[in-house]
């Protein structure tokens, strides 16, 4: 198959409407990252996007629409709050996880009885929505385990020759996944992927929110999962990737005493001369970290990096997505100097 790289413009994007129509897969530029677009309702087509990415069954696709009626269309019993949390924070990374009506294939939501529904904020996105007239089911166009991409050419680096098409619309802005919050009851919900729309955000608008503890936490065997992606290993480049915890001296120390063949560091902008080893940077308050950590696992990987050390982020804020997203392609390794 030849994968064609659309752009954003209105005849392209009425292309790739009708790929989705017709049950084919398009890589789809979003705030967060590039999705791998296909058609929710059509069970044939989410089976290409689970076998494209060589995905578990068990984890479930977000479902992506481009307007409010669109909601009730898909999901049941849906609590006041989430109606407020639209209001306030879509279109926009966080995705909520509501009743799925019978409309909604079990494919599409993992064999679970409910869906993660959320509202894109990248023009492409919502044309690509509207024009096919269809929910879209998009996990994020990577190969299952690899970082998510961020721009089209991840996406082509993964997807080529495997789908119809990608649309390059630049760079994400945002460049970690959505927030997945559940509802515990009206007025609490539980955040079960750390993302974009953070803790305090959602405490503008609901009286609780909970964090779950697998956010942070390596799961010990059969304990129970909320969110099935919880489970897996994740964002991971091929080289090893390390945190390091700890002061900027002792980072540096630590990295300068390790120092080898194919042995990198990540750091904080302005921090690349500290090391002796070869350097990246990660930008340095959390909205930048986030928007380039991806980008940058990637990256390490063009160089051939055996063994990356990175400097780990604050987990607040935004940051508790990019230190979610980096202990997961640690492997929950954090070494504390
Ligand atoms: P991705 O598609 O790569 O952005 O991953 C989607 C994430 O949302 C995964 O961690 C899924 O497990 C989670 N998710 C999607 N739908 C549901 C659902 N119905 N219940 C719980 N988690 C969900
Ligand atoms: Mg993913």
């Amino acid at each position: 198959m030849v994968t064609e790289l659309l752009s954003t413009s209105s005849a392209d994007i009425e292309i790739a409407a009708e790929l989705i129509k017709n049950g084919e897969l398009v890589g789809m530029p979003t705030e967060t990252v590039y999705g791998l677009a296909a058609d929710a309702l059509n069970p044939s087509a989410v089976a290409k996007v689970f076998a494209a990415k060589g995905r578990p069954a068990d984890n479930p696709l977000i479902v992506h629409i481009a307007d409010i009626s669109m909601l009730t269309e898909l999901a049941l019993d849906i609590p006041e709050a989430a109606y407020r949390l639209a209001e306030r924070f879509w279109p926009g990374p966080l995705t909520m996880i509501l009743k799925k009506k019978d409309c909604i294939p079990d494919i599409t939501s993992g064999g679970l009885d409910t869906v993660g529904i959320r509202m894109p904020d990248h023009m492409a996105a919502r044309m690509l929505i509207e024009k096919s007239g269809l929910p879209v089911a998009a996990p994020s166009g990577n190969i299952s385990g690899y970082p998510s991409p961020t721009k089209s050419e991840h996406m082509m680096r993964d997807m080529n020759g495997k789908i119809a098409a990608v649309i390059d619309g630049g760079e994400c802005s945002v460049g970690v996944e959505s927030t997945v919050i559940s509802f515990e009851n009206d007025n609490t919900v539980r955040i079960l992927r750390p993302g974009g729309v953070t803790r305090e955000d959602l405490l503008e608008v609901v009286d609780d929110v909970i964090v779950d503890p697998a956010i942070l936490h390596e799961l010990s065997e059969g304990q129970t999962v909320r969110s099935p992606g919880m489970k897996y290993k994740h964002y991971s480049p091929l080289a090893k990737v390390s945190i390091i915890e700890g002061e900027y001296e002792d980072f540096c120390d630590y990295v300068n005493q390790h120092k080898g063949n194919g042995v990198y560091a990540l750091v904080f902008d302005g921090e690349e001369s500290g090391v002796t080893v070869s350097a990246l940077s990660y930008g340095y308050d959390d909205r930048e970290q986030a928007h380039q950590i991806f980008s940058r696992l990637r990256e390490f990987d063009l160089l051939g990096a055996k063994n990356v050390y990175v400097r780990a982020p604050k987990a607040e804020g935004v940051g508790l997505a990019v230190y979610n997203r980096l202990i997961r392609a640690a492997g929950f390794e954090v070494i504390q100097v």
